[in-house]
C-alpha cells in the first residue's frame, strides 16, 4: 500500500488534490476546473481554428450525395448525418421532483442516439475521418477531384481501388461500428480491435458486414496499442487514432455548427444574458472535445461545456485536474475502470484533447451506473426516447450544477445567477438508437429495479 503513483504517494496526492478522496472512493463528485477561462477573443489552440471545421463541414457536403446513395435512412436529409433537438419538458419536471430542485431555464436532449448510420456520436468523427482518408485516396489516384458528384464512389472501379487499403481502430464498441459500416461500404479492408466491454451485438453487426472483429480480454487502451501496433506493419493501412486524431475531432466539431443552426431556427438566444450550457458524456474525450472545441469557436464565453463520466471510469478529470493528461491513468489510482456505460470505459484520457481544452471545459462531474439506469427509465416513460446507459451521463451534469455546492459556485464565479431563467440546457444524448430491443427491455428492467429499490430506502 506504501507504493508510490507517479512519484508521490497516496496521501501526498490526496494533499495536493483532497477530490482524490472523493474519486479513489468512486464517490460522485462535481469538478470546476480551476484553470477554465473566460475571454471573448482567446485562441483555443493556435494549430486549429474556425477555417478547419469549415473545411470538415465542407468535406461532408461533397461527400453528401454518395452518402445519400448508399444510406438511404439519410435520403430525407439530403446525405446530411444529422440528430434532432428536442425540448424535454417532462423529464424536466420528472428531475424536478425526484431532486426537489427547481432548474432554471430550459431543458433540451441533442438526439445523436439517433444519428442515421451508426446511431451514436461516432457517427460523426468516425464516419468522418474515413470519408476523409477516401477522398485522399482517390484524388491522389486521380480517380476524382472535389467537383465531381461523389456518388460515383458507389462503384466497383472504387470499391477495387479501396480493397487495397486496410482501416484499423481500437474501440469498445461504438467507434468500430461507426468506422466499420462506413469503410466497408467504401470497400475497405477493416479490422476493429474491441476492448472486453465491447457488446456481443455490435460485433456481430459488423461481422455479417465483413468486418475482422478482433476481441481483446483487456480494455481499451490495450485494444487501441494493438491497433496502432498492427497499422505499423502495414503500409497500406490507416489506423484511427481515437487519442490523437484531429480529424476525428473536427468531424464532431462541425456538430456545434449545425446546432448553431438549429438553435437559430429555434429562435433561442445564445449570448451574454442567455447562457448556454451543455453536458457531454466523456470515454477517451474525442467526442465531447470535438464538441465542445465547435462550441467554444461559435459561442465563445456564451456557452459552458460540463463532461459527465463513470465514477469507475474518471479518466478525463484524472488527467485535467492532475495536469497529466494521457500520463496518468484511473488504474494509477486503483480505480478499476469497470462499468455498464460502455462507451465510457475508457481509463486513460486523450493527452491531445486533455491538452487542447484544458481552459475551455468548464468541469467535469462524475456519476454512478445506477443512477444512468435510473434516468434511462424515466426519459422511456416521459419521453418515449431510449438511450443506451452511456448516453444519460449528461443528465448528471444539470442535475449536478443546480443541487451540488460547486455547481452554484461556479455560476456565482462565472457571473450567472441572474441569467439562469434565460438558460438553454443541452443533455448530449450520445448513443442508443441501434441498440436490440431485447437488450434494451434489459436496460428498461433494471431501470425498474433500481427505482423501486430506491423507493424502499
Ligand atoms: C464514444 C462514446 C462517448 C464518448 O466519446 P469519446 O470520444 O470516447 O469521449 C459517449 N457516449 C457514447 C454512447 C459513446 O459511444
Amino acid at each position: 500500500m506504501l507504493s508510490k503513483i507517479l512519484g508521490k504517494n497516496a496521501d501526498e496526492w490526496k494533499q495536493d488534490y483532497p477530490l482524490l478522496e472523493q474519486l479513489m472512493a468512486t464517490q460522485e463528485v462535481f469538478w470546476v476546473n480551476p484553470l477554465y477561462e473566460s475571454g471573448c477573443n482567446r485562441v483555443i489552440t493556435p494549430l486549429l481554428g474556425d477555417k478547419d471545421i469549415d473545411d470538415a463541414e465542407q468535406r461532408l457536403a461533397r461527400f453528401a450525395p454518395y452518402i445519400a446513395k448508399v444510406f438511404p435512412e439519410t435520403k430525407g436529409s439530403n446525405g446530411v448525418i444529422e440528430s434532432p433537438l428536442i425540448e424535454i419538458s417532462s423529464m424536466k419536471q420528472q428531475i424536478e421532483n425526484l431532486y426537489h430542485q427547481e432548474m432554471s431555464g430550459r431543458l433540451y436532449l441533442k438526439c445523436d442516439s439517433h444519428l442515421p448510420i451508426s446511431g451514436s456520436i461516432k457517427a460523426r468523427g468516425g464516419i468522418y475521418e474515413i470519408l476523409k482518408v477516401a477522398e485522399d485516396i482517390a484524388i491522389k489516384q486521380k480517380m476524382l477531384t472535389q467537383c465531381d458528384d461523389y456518388s460515383i464512389l458507389d462503384s466497383e472501379q472504387f470499391r477495387n481501388l479501396f480493397s487495397q487499403y486496410t482501416i484499423i481502430v481500437g474501440s469498445t464498441g461504438n467507434l468500430g461500428l461507426s468506422i466499420g459500416i462506413m469503410s466497408a461500404a467504401l470497400g475497405f479492408n477493416v479490422i476493429v480491435h474491441m476492448s472486453a466491454d465491447a457488446k456481443q451485438w455490435k460485433k456481430d453487426m459488423l461481422r455479417a458486414k465483413g468486418v475482422t472483429v478482433i476481441e481483446h480480454q483487456s480494455d481499451y487502451g490495450k485494444a487501441v496499442d494493438a491497433g496502432r501496433q498492427q497499422a505499423q506493419q502495414d503500409p497500406n493501412s490507416h489506423f484511427v487514432d481515437d487519442e490523437n486524431s484531429q480529424d476525428l475531432f473536427l468531424g464532431y466539431a462541425v456538430a456545434a455548427k449545425r446546432l448553431k443552426k438549429q438553435l437559430d431556427e429555434l429562435q433561442i438566444l445564445v449570448d451574454e444574458d442567455h447562457p448556454l450550457f451543455v453536458y457531454l458524456p466523456c470515454g477517451v474525450g474525442g467526442g465531447p472535445g470535438g464538441v465542445t472545441f465547435g462550441l467554444k469557436t461559435v459561442y465563445k464565453d456564451s456557452v459552458h461545456c460540463f463532461f459527465a463520466e463513470p465514477t469507475h471510469s474518471p479518466a478525463m478529470l484524472m488527467g485535467l485536474m492532475t495536469g497529466l493528461h494521457n500520463k496518468v491513468s484511473v488504474q494509477d489510482f486503483t480505480i478499476d475502470n469497470v462499468t455498464d456505460a460502455d462507451g465510457l470505459a475508457v481509463g486513460r484520457p486523450s493527452g491531445f484533447v486533455g491538452k487542447t481544452l484544458e481552459k475551455d471545459i468548464s468541469g467535469v462531474v462524475t456519476v454512478q451506473d445506477k443512477q444512468l439506469y435510473r434516468w434511462l427509465g424515466m426519459l422511456a416513460d416521459s419521453e418515449k426516447i431510449c438511450l443506451e446507459p452511456s448516453a444519460l451521463a449528461g443528465f448528471a451534469g444539470v442535475i449536478k450544477l443546480f443541487t451540488e455546492s460547486g455547481g452554484k459556485k461556479y455560476l456565482e464565479q462565472s457571473h450567472l445567477l441572474s441569467q439562469m431563467k434565460n438558460a438553454t440546457h443541452i443533455v448530449w444524448a450520445t448513443g442508443g438508437s441501434m441498440v436490440p430491443k431485447e437488450m434494451m427491455d434489459c436496460f428498461y428492467h433494471k431501470s425498474e429495479e433500481i427505482s423501486r429499490k430506491g423507493k424502499n430506502g
